[in-house]
């Protein structure tokens, strides 16, 4: 089946899971891609791989007030919703899922969903109510769309780890697929927030990407302690100007707890302010880094 035109547009609950069941009633399959919109080529990755597994592919822009917390920038998120649609449409998008706040937390809203332990380090740490906001959405979403397939990047290794976490504990029937960072030429990971960055704040967030290289080239060159490793990359982005970092861990992918040792599979994983924006970032040793 080719894509449906003209893209469609949803924004009312009721009509996007008519129009799901109607497909499914059909026989076709639903690819989904949650996003925060303001896409970049990272997103557009997403859709590209949710456009190969289904026949008809949802993409869902919302800016979920739930996982951000009271100092965050819920507020100054960047938005662009005409430049995103005409993204979506040019990689062949067939619907996007655009809800309102009144849509998606009515008056009376008070059901949530809390993934325990794999939440409780990182992101988890040092943004309370993130991930239980993260779950609960794509649980809302997952229930509006009903998609056979939904697509996450592994950017956000813990969202990943949690949502695959979550569908497997309350049997959810849909299939959660991690794909790769899509980074600037210059490693940097692609990422709405990079838009804050000024020219010099945008040179000192490579120290993101190139600690995971130091981290990799260490690991291949069978260094094991992840100890030694944090200290040495420490020492580097505190050399760094405006930067300040927030964490940076070597965790088990599974627990998502720390590791001292990299025998068992591990991930790095690191927040760092850059200025007055948190950028993260990731490598699981042992996998592939699209960094030259
Ligand atoms: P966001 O709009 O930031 O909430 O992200 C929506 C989806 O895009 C999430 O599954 C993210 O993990 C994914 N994503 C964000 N940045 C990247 C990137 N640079 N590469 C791949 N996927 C990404």
């Amino acid at each position: 089946m080719g894509t449906i035109r003209p893209m469609k547009i949803i924004h009312a609950v009721h009509e996007m899971q008519d129009y799901s069941e109607a497909l499914r009633k059909a026989g076709r399959r639903i690819a989904f891609v949650p996003t925060m919109g303001y896409f970049h080529e990272g997103h557009l990755d997403l859709m590209r791989e949710g456009r190969k597994r289904s026949d008809c592919l949802v993409v869902s822009i919302y800016v979920n007030p739930t996982q951000f917390g009271a100092s965050e920038d819920l507020e100054k998120y960047p938005r662009n919703f005409d430049r995103d649609s005409q993204l979506a449409e040019e990689v062949g998008v067939d619907v996007i899922f655009f809800p309102s706040n009144a849509e998606m937390y009515p008056v009376n809203y008070q059901t949530y969903v809390t993934v325990e332990e794999v939440t409780k380090n990182l992101c988890g740490l040092s943004r309370p109510g993130h991930f239980r906001g993260v779950a609960t959405v794509c649980a809302k979403l997952f229930n509006m769309v009903k998609p056979h397939a939904a697509i996450f990047g592994k950017k956000d290794f813990q969202q990943l780890v949690t949502i695959k976490r979550m569908v497997a504990d309350l049997n959810m029937d849909l299939e959660i697929v991690g794909m790769p960072t899509t980074r600037e030429k210059d490693g940097l990971a692609m990422s709405s927030r990079n838009v804050y960055l000024s020219p010099e704040e945008r040179e000192s967030a490579l120290c993101l990407s190139r600690s995971l290289l130091m981290a990799r080239e260490r690991y291949d060159q069978g260094e094991r302690d992840a100890g030694r490793i944090l200290q040495s990359i420490k020492a580097y982005i505190e050399s760094v100007p405006s930067t300040r970092i927030d964490y940076l861990k070597i965790c088990s992918t599974t627990t998502m707890q720390d590791v001292q040792s990299l025998d068992q599979e591990s991930v790095l994983a690191l927040a760092v302010f850059v200025g007055s924006t948190r950028l993260i970032d990731n490598h699981v040793f042992g996998e592939e880094l699209n960094i030259r």
